[in-house]
C-alpha cells in the first residue's frame, strides 16, 4: 500500500549519505561565544545582563514581557564581554551578548528537575517550556510554550511529533531519533498531559527505516496513545500544512493555524528538549547541526552549544575541500545564503551547508516556456508562474487575491522550474511587498 503524502511536491536529490550514518559528536568550543537577541518568531528579547557579569549555564542572558517570545540562555559559563550590535545567521546586524568561556561548564540552577512530571499542572509544564527557551527547533523557532496554548475552543486531536526531516542533506532529526528515542517520546507524552483527549503521531519518511523501527520498538516497551506513521519520500513532507494533510487528511484554510483544524506539530528536538527541561531541568543550550555539503572535508553531525561560531563548526569537520559557490544555515531548499561564516549559531540552526558551484546550480534565468512544471509542484496549489508575473509587475494586490500570501517558499517551483526562474524569490518579495503596502496603509489610516 503507498505510504501517504500530499498532492504536489518534489524528489530532488537528498545527499542524506554524507551524514546520514555519522553518529552525533560532542563539541565544546573555548573562546567567545555569541547570543543574538531574537532567535525565535516573535518580539526579540533584551540583555538583562551588563559587562563584566558573570554567568552560569542556564543563566537568562536576555528576555521580554512579551507572550509571544522566548528567553535566551547562556550556553556555557563565563565573564559577559561585550553588548553590541553583530552580524546573525540571517546576514542582518542585531543585538548580540558575547561570552568569554570560561571553560568551567557551571550550571544555573534556574530550572528544576521534575522526575515526577505527571503530578505538574499544565500551567506549570508550560511555564517550565518558557522559561527554558524552547522554540520550534525545526527552523521555525516559533515559541514553543505559545504553540502549546491554542484557544480553549480549539478541541486538540492530533499531536504530531515531526520526524520526517524532508529536506536535503540534513539529518540532525535523524540521528537524534537513532541516538536517544526516548525523550523524544517523553517530550511528547507530556504534552499530552496537556491535550488528554489527543492521539499522539510521530511521523518520519520511509527512507529512515532505521529511525523507524528505533522508534516503534521504543513505543512497544511502553503503554499509551502514541503510534509511529511512516510518510512517504518527497518534498516539502515535513512542511506543517502538507505534514497534517498526509497524517490527518485535514486541510488547513488560508489564514488558518494548524490548531484550528485539531492539530499542533512539535518537531522532534522540540520533543526532546520539553522532556530535558521538565524532568532534567536542562534548558536550551545546545542543539545537533549537520555540517555538510559538497566542499565540506568531513562532514559531521555536532551537538554544540549555542552560540558556536559556524567557522569553528566547518574547521571541526577539516574546512572546505575548495571555495564554496554557496553556504547555506539549513538545507538547499529552504537555506538562508550566508553572507559570512563569521557568525554564531543559534536556536533554528539545523544545518550548514556548503555547495559547490556545480552542487549549487546557481545558473541565469531565462523566459517562461510555458510548461506548468511550476503550477504542478507546487504543494500549496497556487500558480507560481503568474504570481512571478504579477511581482514583477509590482501588482501586489493582484498577488494577495491570487493567494501570494499562502506561499510557505518550499523552493518546489523554482527548482522544477527549466527556465530556472527565480520563482521562489518573487513570491517572497511579493509577501514583502504586500506587508509593506499594508503597513503604509495602516499609519495613513493612522493619520
Ligand atoms: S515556493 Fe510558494 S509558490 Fe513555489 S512551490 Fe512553494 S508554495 Fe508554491
Ligand atoms: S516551470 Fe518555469 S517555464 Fe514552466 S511554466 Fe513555470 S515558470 Fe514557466
Amino acid at each position: 500500500m503507498p505510504l501517504p503524502t500530499f498532492k504536489g511536491g518534489i524528489h530532488p536529490p537528498d545527499g542524506k549519505s554524507l551524514t546520514k550514518d555519522k553518529e552525533v559528536e560532542i563539541y565544546s568550543p573555548a573562546g567567545e561565544l555569541v547570543y543574538p537577541m531574537s532567535q525565535h518568531l516573535g518580539a526579540p528579547c533584551a540583555p538583562v545582563v551588563k559587562k563584566g557579569d558573570r554567568v552560569l549555564i542556564g543563566q537568562k542572558l536576555g528576555d521580554s514581557d512579551a507572550f509571544v517570545s522566548a528567553p535566551v540562555l547562556a550556553s556555557v559559563s563565563g565573564i559577559v564581554k561585550d553588548i553590541a550590535p553583530r552580524m546573525t545567521i540571517s546576514g542582518a546586524m542585531e543585538t548580540c551578548v558575547a561570552v568569554e568561556n570560561d571553560g568551567k561548564y557551571e550550571h544555573a540552577a534556574e530550572l528544576l528537575p521534575h522526575k515526577d512530571y505527571e503530578s505538574l499542572e499544565p500551567k506549570e509544564i508550560l511555564r517550565i517550556i518558557r522559561e527554558a527557551g524552547i522554540v520550534g527547533m525545526g527552523g521555525a523557532t516559533f515559541p514553543t510554550h505559545v504553540k502549546l496554548s491554542p484557544p480553549p475552543d480549539r478541541k486538540i486531536r492530533w499531536l504530531i511529533v515531526n520526524g520526517a526531516e524532508c529536506e536535503p542533506f540534513l539529518n540532525c532529526d535523524n540521528r537524534l531519533m537513532l541516538e536517544h528515542p526516548e525523550p523524544i517520546i517523553g517530550g511528547l507524552e507530556i504534552c499530552m498531559k496537556l491535550f488528554p483527549d489527543a492521539e499522539g503521531i510521530i511521523a518520519i519518511e520511509g527512507n529512515k527505516p532505521e529511525s523507524i523501527r528505533r522508534m516503534e520498538g521504543e513505543l512497544s516497551e511502553r503503554r499509551g496513545n502514541i503510534r509511529v506513521a511512516p510518510h512517504e519520500v518527497k518534498y516539502p513532507q515535513g512542511a506543517e500544512k502538507m505534514l497534517i494533510y498526509s497524517v490527518t487528511g485535514q486541510e488547513i484554510p488560508p489564514g488558518a493555524l494548524p490548531a484550528d483544524v485539531g492539530c499542533i506539530v512539535l518537531n522532534v528536538s522540540t520533543a526532546s528538549h520539553i522532556w530535558q527541561a521538565v524532568v532534567d531541568g536542562v534548558p536550551v543550550v545546545e542543539r545537533v547541526i549537520s555540517v555538510t555539503g559538497d566542499v565540506i572535508a568531513n562532514p559531521k553531525n555536532i551537538s554544540a552549544p549555542l552560540g558556536t561560531s559556524v567557522r569553528e563548526l566547518i574547521d571541526l569537520c577539516g574546512g572546505f575541500t575548495e571555495p564554496p559557490a554557496k553556504v547555506l544555515s539549513g538545507g538547499p531548499m529552504m537555506g538562508i545564503s550566508m553572507r559570512s561564516i563569521d557568525v554564531p549559531t543559534v536556536k533554528g540552526t539545523s544545518g550548514i551547508l556548503a555547495l559547490s558551484r556545480r552542487a549549487s546550480q546557481s545558473l541565469h534565468e531565462s523566459n517562461c516556456i510555458r510548461c506548468g512544471r511550476c503550477v504542478e509542484s507546487c504543494p500549496m496549489k497556487l500558480v507560481p508562474t503568474t504570481l512571478d508575473l504579477l511581482v514583477r509587475r509590482r501588482e501586489y494586490a493582484e498577488f494577495e487575491s491570487e493567494g501570494g500570501m499562502n506561499c510557505i517558499e518550499c523552493g518546489c517551483c523554482t527548482y522544477s522550474c527549466p527556465a530556472r526562474r527565480y520563482l521562489t524569490q518573487t513570491c517572497r518579495d511579493g509577501k514583502a511587498g504586500v506587508m509593506a503596502a499594508r503597513r503604509k496603509a495602516e499609519s495613513q489610516r493612522k493619520g
